[in-house]
Formats: C-alpha cells, structure tokens, sequence
C-alpha cells in the first residue's frame, strides 16, 4: 500500500478523506498518495498562518534569521532522503544536476537569504523632523509552485517570506507534492506551528488560494496562463504579486565563438532538467559562418550524456516529467521535421516504459515553426541560422515572454553591447541560466513582474512603511 502523506496545517499532519496517485515518471510506478485538500481544510491552513502572524512579525530580526538557518539544517540533515523522494516523483536523476544538485541549491539560497535584512532607513534627519522607512510584513503569503524545481522553488517562495517576518500556505504541483509536504514537515520541526503550512490537491485549490480574502500576497511560479489567471483571481482583494512565468529564452553565438570550448556550456543551458527550466536556452542562434561547427560539437557532445531512471548513479538525464510535456515534446519535433526541419540527434520516443525523450537538436528551422515560437519546456532545441546581427536581435526579441538570454563570444564588449539589446530580465555572456542566491531574477513582457532573490527579492515580501517622528 502507497504511503498516504499529510497536509500539515498549524504545525500538525492532518488526514484527507480523498488522495490522489503520484506516478513516477520513470516507471509509472506509484511514488505515494497525495493528500486533496478541502476548501475547509484550505481555509484551516490560511487561519493557521494568520494566528501565527502576529507573533512571528513580532519577533526580533535576529531570531528570524537563526530560524532561517535552523531550516537549513535540519533539511541538510534529510538532504538524501529528501533527494530520492524528489528522484521517484519528479524522475531527474540523483545525480548529475538532479535532486542532490538541486537539495544543494535550496540550502545555499536558504543560507544566503537567512543572511540578508532590510534595517530601516533615516531618510531625513533634522530641523524638518525626521522620517523614517520601514519595511514591514505583508501578512500571509500563498505559494504556487511548478513541477520541474518542486524543492528548491519552494525555498525560494517560503524562506524569503518568512525571513521578512510572514507566514505562509504553500500549494505544490499535483505532479511532485510530496517532496514539498516532506519539505514543510521538516521546517514545521524548527518553527512555530502556523508559520509555514502545505495544501495539496488539483488546480482547484491553487485557484482558490489565489482568491482567498485571507492571502496578502501570492508568489506564483509556473506558466505565463497560469499566472494571468493568479493574477485575475488576485484583483478582488489586491494581492501583491509575484509572478514568475514561463520563458523562450534565445542564445546567440557571434561568430567569433570557439564552437568545441561552448558546446558543453550550449548544451547544459538547454538541457539541464532536460530542457525542463524556466530559464534554459530554448532557441539557439549561430552564425552562418560556424553554423554546422556548433551544429557537430553539439551532437559530439550529446553523445556521451546517459538518459536513464534517475535512480540510477550513471544517468545524468532522467525521463521527461509528465504525459502531457511528453506529447508536447513530441508533437513539437515531429512538426518540426513535418516543415523541413534536420534531426540531428534524437527525434523520436526512446523504446523503453516511462516518458524517456532523447536530447533531440533540430536545425534548418525559423520562425513560423512550432518548435521556436512556443515554449517546448523538453530536451529538444532548435538551431537557428543567422548572417545579421540586427536581423538576429530582431528575432531573439521576437517572442511575447522575456526571461533569460544569451551572447556566446570571445569580444567581451561585442557580447555587453548586444546583451542591451535583449528584451529579457537576465543576460549572461558565454553561459546560460546560471541563477545565483545573490543575484535578483525575474521576467519582462509576459514572462511575469517582480524579482526573486537577493535583498531586491526580499523587498517584495513587505511594504513600505514610511514614519514621520
Ligand atoms: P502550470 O502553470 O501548469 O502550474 C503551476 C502551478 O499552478 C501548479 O501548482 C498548478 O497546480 C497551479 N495551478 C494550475 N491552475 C491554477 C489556477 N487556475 N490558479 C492557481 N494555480 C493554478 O506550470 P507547470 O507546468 O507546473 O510549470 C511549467 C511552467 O512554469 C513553464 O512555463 C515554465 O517556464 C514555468 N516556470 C517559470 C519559472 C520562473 O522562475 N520564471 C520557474 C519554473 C517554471
């Protein structure tokens, strides 16, 4: 019998009357039960983290920080655990830049963030009088998360929302709760009960978390409709929001580039989670001049990546996540190949159970194709020849999101002036997606607003509270 997991609402496990299956994608296997939360029990768990406000608003400063800290030990303490749980449900493998890479990831922006404080601010001191900024608590904050990062996502939603002194209700994706319940279950060991709570259960429930009268704030990651829709939900009561939405984010290599020394760097900017990442490389431009030499290094480089059960030690690429990516993936190369498009490696479902998608690279491919104007969101990327630089700044522009971009070239200031030129909220010269703890991340157009990270991500979990003395 699958292990039932517990919503935990003011500090305790409660039981759901209803559960619903989680399969891992590598096998299909049942991982275990998900609890379905009820609009009652939803309501329980936004009381809970409103009783618990007052007293952890009110806490000193320093204590929040140790508590931070505290979090971070006691998940260190699970890492492994918590990492093969994350393995079985979300198939990325332990190893490689899985689960173990991806535990690493949450405790160090935990770390940083515990670190990190907005002291109030003399902003005038005097004959005038004196006027004072504050930076206060916002009250309860819901968290929606998405399946590709389940762990570390959570992290970047809760820690910085309670180390500004809030609480929060976290809703998972229905395809990887339970490492977040397991995740909440640990942090409910170090903090006061209330203070961070999980719910679980279909859409319906994020739906309603991004309605409730009682949520102050909704940080949402996950898809640019998805998020229009947070965003809807959030009017009535006007939620603050943060909204960190999908991308289709273009790398462009100059044609001064070393196509053998950026072929590992092209190639984990695109299939790192197997493509699965807000801010992978989703569209690659090169240059005609080494157009089939990125195009040769890439495929060399495929070649000795294993794909396999996340399980096991030697993949370093697992299954795609889900059905319904799966088709995606699949539909969107097919189409591709349908309009003209050269499969240079992969192309087609590996013959084996589970939803396991080869590295699939596709060159001889536009605008106008499936595969470059949507998100594909799956280890398969197109390659795009250009001969000019403003024809190619046009087209990596050319897409209604903004997350991430890059430049790849030896000319350090040819690669800065064409960074200016990139409609999107991170640049990054010869790598892509390389997020750091320090470093504020978030989208333009609708890729979302607001940013995460750094103090400028903390700022987004209070209000300005401005005192005249
Ligand atoms: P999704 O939008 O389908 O689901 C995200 C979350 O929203 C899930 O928890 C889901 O249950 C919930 N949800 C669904 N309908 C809802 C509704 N009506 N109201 C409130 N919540 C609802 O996204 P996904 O498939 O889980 O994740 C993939 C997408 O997320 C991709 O587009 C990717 O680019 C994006 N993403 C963005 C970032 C970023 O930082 N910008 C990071 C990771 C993923």
């Amino acid at each position: 019998m699958a292990q039932r997991y517990p919503l935990v609402i003011g500090g305790k496990a409660v039981i759901a009357g209803n559960h619903a299956e989680v399969a891992n994608p590598s096998t299909g296997d049942v991982v275990g039960l998900m609890p379905l939360a009820t609009p009652g029990q939803l309501d329980d768990a936004v009381a809970a983290a409103a009783a618990a406000f007052p007293a952890w608003r009110d806490r000193d400063d320093d204590d929040r920080r140790r508590a931070c800290h505290a979090i971070a030990g006691v998940v260190a303490d699970h890492a492994e655990p918590l990492a093969r749980l994350l393995t079985l449900e979300q198939g990325k493998p332990l190893n490689g830049m899985g689960s173990r890479f991806e535990l690493g990831g949450a405790l160090a922006w935990t770390r940083h963030t515990a670190d990190l404080a907005l002291p109030m601010e003399v902003l005038q001191d005097g004959d005038q009088g004196r006027i004072e900024l504050h930076r206060r608590p916002l009250g309860v904050v819901g968290s929606i998360t998405p399946w590709n990062w389940p762990v570390m996502i959570a992290c970047w939603h809760i820690i910085p929302a309670v180390r500004a002194g809030n609480t929060v209700v976290i809703k998972p994706s229905p395809l990887t709760p339970l490492s977040t319940i397991r995740l909440v279950e640990l942090i409910n060991s170090v903090l006061p009960p209330g203070v961070v709570n999980v719910v679980t259960g279909e859409n319906a429930v994020g739906a309603a978390l991004s309605a409730h009268p009682g949520v102050a704030k909704m940080t949402f990651t996950g898809s640019t409709a998805t998020g229009k829709k947070v965003m809807a939900a959030a009017v009535d009561t006007l939620k603050r929001l943060t909204l960190e939405l999908g991308g289709n984010d273009a790398g462009i290599v100059l044609p001064d580039a070393d196509p053998r020394a950026i072929a590992e760097g092209l190639f984990w900017g695109a299939f790192i989670n197997n493509g699965q990442t807000c801010a992978a490389l989703k569209r690659l431009y090169v240059h005609d001049d080494i157009h089939d030499a990125v195009c040769d290094a890439l495929v060399d480089y495929a070649r000795g990546v294993t794909v396999g059960d996340g399980l096991d030690e030697a993949s370093v690429l697992g299954p795609v996540q889900n059905a319904m990516q799966f088709d995606k993936v699949r539909r969107l190369v097919d189409d591709a190949r349908a309009r003209g498009g050269r499969i240079l490696t992969g192309g087609a479902p590996l013959d084996r159970p589970g939803h396991f998608y080869p590295v699939t690279l596709v060159a001889d491919v536009d605008h106008g194709t499936a595969l470059v104007d949507e998100e594909q969101f799956g280890p398969a990327l197109p390659i795009i020849r250009y001969r000019d630089i403003d024809e190619v700044v046009a087209k990596a522009n050319d897409s209604p999101c903004g997350l991430g971009g890059s430049v790849w070239s030896r000319d350090a200031a040819a690669a800065r002036a064409l960074a200016a030129r990139l409609e999107c909220g991170s640049v990054w010269v010869n790598r892509h997606g390389a997020i750091q703890p320090n470093a504020p991340f978030g989208g333009v157009k609708q890729s979302g607003f607001g940013v995460e990270f750094g103090v400028e991500g903390l700022k987004e979990f209070t209000a300005v509270q401005t005192v005249f003395c």
